[in-house]
């Protein structure tokens, strides 16, 4: 066999969102496109704000020297210095070129961040359930990774936190408004897990770093505000991308900060910007460096996202599901009805309804809805979701 065993294994363990993917494409040939629900991927369907159409088109009629030539690996300074000079206001810390790498997108951003922080052995922690392609990018630098469960309403909990810390944990991974939950994390709740850090840190005698994942920072509802890890822990990084709030997820842009105070922040620096060459990546897309540097402070509608939020929310609890209403990101994640989160999706299914069980992110006896489709799709797939639930309950 070509391919490697561990890529066979990934190949199986990984693949939930593709299973429904291939399963909507069928689906969709038997019935038609318009009769299959397919909430299975994190893809916008909000498109990316007129200014970007616009400022992309004054961008590549520019006579700029080097418009589409290589450039420092960590990228543009005036990307980063607009970047920074905005963070000052958003992060509430004041912020400095010297202290972002732009990458290919938040994925391209923990990548680098795993590859800069971890030896061979290392243990990275995260709540669950958790983004499905954390354990990853883990492995594709030596670590492992520890899934710590949250507690029922899908906040931290911090004592289970602490006590999985041990002597080879280097980063706790976080990730708010979380994707599958919608869950943010309150000042007080970072608070803490910044003192059990510092404590931990002291305790094992190196650094534990706090990095948060928040390509859904501006994806949030009601005037909730997602706080900045840097003012609780200062050995801390952001790695985040311009897919989701600017709708531009096939672009590959985002960056990570690290803050200001972090032990050695201009040698992360240095290494995060090494590992953007070294992964292959090399810079993040130049165009697209150029669009961000202009387009600060901008954001896709919010208020559609909520909206379709409202309408599925309400239809689901109608129904009778059981769910926390997030304010934030654009998913859903309730209880399955059945034990069996898998069994469960499969009755969906046959309602032509595609979601991926809680299972496959590691939060079982749940179901993720990503809700970022049509409101004509959600309202038509309500009766589907009711008949689903009823059949359930035998
Ligand atoms: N982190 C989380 C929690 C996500 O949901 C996603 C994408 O869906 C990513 C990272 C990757 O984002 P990007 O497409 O910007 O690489």
């Amino acid at each position: 066999m070509a391919v490697a065993k561990k890529m066979l294994q990934f190949m199986e363990s990984g693949s939930w969102i593709r299973k429904m993917f291939e399963e909507g494409a069928r689906l969709k040939k038997i019935h038609g496109d318009e009769n299959v629900f397919d909430f299975s991927l994190g893809n916008p369907n909000v498109p990316p704000p007129e200014v970007v159409k616009q400022k992309l088109l004054e961008i590549v009629n520019r006579d700029e020297p080097n418009l589409h030539g290589y450039m420092p690996n960590a990228g543009l300074l005036q990307t980063r210095a607009a970047v920074s000079s905005y963070l000052c206001g958003e992060y509430g810390v004041p912020m400095e070129p010297q202290h972002l790498v732009v990458t290919c997108g938040a994925a391209g951003a923990l990548n680098i961040v795993l590859k800069s922080l971890l030896d061979p052995g290392d243990e990275v922690i995260t709540p669950a359930p958790y983004f499905v392609e954390y354990s990853f990018y883990a492995d594709n630098h030596g670590g492992t990774l520890k899934a710590v469960p949250t507690l029922e309403d899908f906040t931290l909990d911090l004592d289970g936190m602490e006590k999985a810390i041990g002597p080879r944990t280097k980063i706790i991974l976080i990730n708010s408004p979380n994707n599958p939950t919608g869950q943010i994390y309150t000042d007080a709740s970072l608070q803490k897990l910044g003192e059990i850090l510092s404590r931990k840190s002291k305790e094992y005698g190196h650094s534990i770093y706090l990095v948060s994942d928040e390509p859904y920072r501006k994806i949030v509802y009601n005037g909730t505000e997602v706080p900045c890890i840097f003012k609780f822990y200062t050995d801390s990084l952001i790695a985040t991308s311009y897919s989701k709030d600017l709708s531009l997820p096939g672009e590959r842009i985002g960056f990570v900060a690290v803050c200001p105070q972090a032990d050695g922040v201009a040698k992360i620096v240095d290494a995060l910007s090494l590992a953007n060459r070294i992964l292959g990546f090399v810079n993040a897309p130049g165009l697209m460096q150029r669009l961000i540097s202009e387009l600060q402070g901008i954001c896709v509608d919010v208020d559609i996202y909520k909206r379709k939020r409202d309408i599925l929310a309400n239809g689901l609890i109608e129904s009778g599901y059981t769910l926390t209403v997030p304010h934030g990101a654009f998913y859903l994640f309730p209880k399955s009805p059945l034990k069996d989160d898998i069994q469960f999706v499969r009755l969906l299914q046959e309602e032509n309804i595609l979601v991926v069980p809680g299972s496959g992110f590691g939060g079982p006896g749940h179901f993720r809805i990503a809700y970022c489709v049509d409101d004509h799709t959600i309202e038509k797939s309500l009766p589907g979701f009711r008949r689903a639930f009823e059949r359930a309950q035998g």
